[in-house]
């Protein structure tokens, strides 16, 4: 299996924190991923993907316990 970015074959699975973006909140769901080690690019089998829609399912009608883990913050100037 090669990176379908930069084609690198220096692939390893990891677990990560996959991050939901729901209306302005960003929900982190943990799956396995494939992530490359050359370009960083992370790509998740059938399995994960299921996971994750079925997290975004459940955070939209709020029936998954959830804690907070940190704020979010923006501003206008660079
Ligand atoms: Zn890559």
């Amino acid at each position: 299996m090669k990176c379908v970015v930069c084609h690198s074959p220096d692939i390893a699975e990891k677990r990560v924190d996959e991050e939901i973006r729901i209306g302005d909140n960003i929900f982190l769901v943990d799956v396995e991923a494939l992530s490359c080690r050359t370009c960083g690019e992370r790509s998740f089998d059938r399995n994960a993907m299921r996971r994750i829609e079925e997290a975004r399912t459940r955070f939209r009608e709020q029936s998954v316990p959830v804690q907070e883990v940190g704020k979010v913050f923006r501003t206008r100037v660079a």
